[in-house]
């Protein structure tokens, strides 16, 4: 992006030749022609008055703009984890939803972390900052290109995987249990290691299929998964569907 000072250089060169080609126009129509004055008028006026209101008028426009970039940005992304907020999560699940064609594979995974309030507790709310933000960037990298993941809240994460098989999101997810269980975050010195359950919903796309269902269905899997021992993924049951 071009910065405040080209930008008014710019400005003033293209006012200094409109300048100059409106002095040009006047002088020839009342037929005087153009002479060194003339010049000397069209340039010095433009290259003194230009810069000092366009470097102030620029500089507003530029901070005006990188505001509202830096709004998005926060409206887009969870400033902890770097992944989805939950509005964005909603928006782009919910657009990929819409783009995919009957039939294919959806699935939604619903990720909490084990024991967060006792992990918390052990080693204060920074501890617990810190693993939400390793597990962020983790997240990010184990996903494929296509899926979307977002912090739903707290220690809730969600993953929207398009177009796959029951097996092929078996193979994804339990690669991302594994390797948060793996994962070490050091903290002040100490490492932390953690686990997630996984509640997921995998269903053919239907016209009738809603993200909000998805999501519900996820959800009371996650439940079964907490109630199985934690550290592993239930999906869920079809015969729970009314
Ligand atoms: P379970 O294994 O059943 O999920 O138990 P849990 O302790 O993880 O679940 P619970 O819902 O009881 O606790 C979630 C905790 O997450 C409570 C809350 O203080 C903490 N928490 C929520 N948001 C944040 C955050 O942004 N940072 C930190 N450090 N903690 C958070
Ligand atoms: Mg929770
Ligand atoms: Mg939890």
């Amino acid at each position: 992006m071009l910065n405040r000072l080209t930008i008014v250089l710019l400005i003033t060169v293209v006012s200094i030749i409109s300048s100059l080609i409106v002095t040009f126009v006047i002088a020839e129509g009342f037929g005087n022609g153009m002479d060194a004055i003339n010049v000397a008028c069209a340039v010095i006026a433009p290259a003194l008055i230009g810069p000092m209101v366009t470097w102030y008028i620029v500089g507003l426009l530029l901070k005006i703009n990188q505001l509202e970039q830096e709004q998005r940005s926060l409206a887009t992304f969870d400033a902890l984890t770097g992944l989805l907020s939950r509005r964005a999560f909603l928006e782009q699940a919910t657009h990929a939803l819409h783009l995919a064609p009957a039939g294919q594979i959806i699935a939604l995974a619903y990720l909490d972390i084990d024991n967060f309030k006792q992990l918390n507790e052990q080693y204060g709310h920074a501890g617990g900052d810190a693993v939400l933000k390793a597990l962020g960037i983790l997240l990010q990298h184990l996903i494929r290109k296509h899926d979307i993941a977002g912090r739903l809240g707290g220690e809730e994460f969600a993953i929207f995987l398009p177009a796959v098989s029951k097996d092929a999101t078996y193979q994804i997810l339990e690669r991302i249990r594994c390797a948060i269980a793996q994962q070490v975050t050091v903290f002040e010195g100490q490492p932390i290691q953690y686990t997630v359950s996984i509640g997921l919903s995998l269903y053919p796309k239907s016209s009738s299929t809603q993200l909000e269902a998805l999501i519900t269905h996820a959800d009371r899997a996650l439940f079964d998964a907490k109630r199985q021992g934690k550290n592993c993924i239930a999906l869920d049951s079809p015969t729970s569907h009314s």
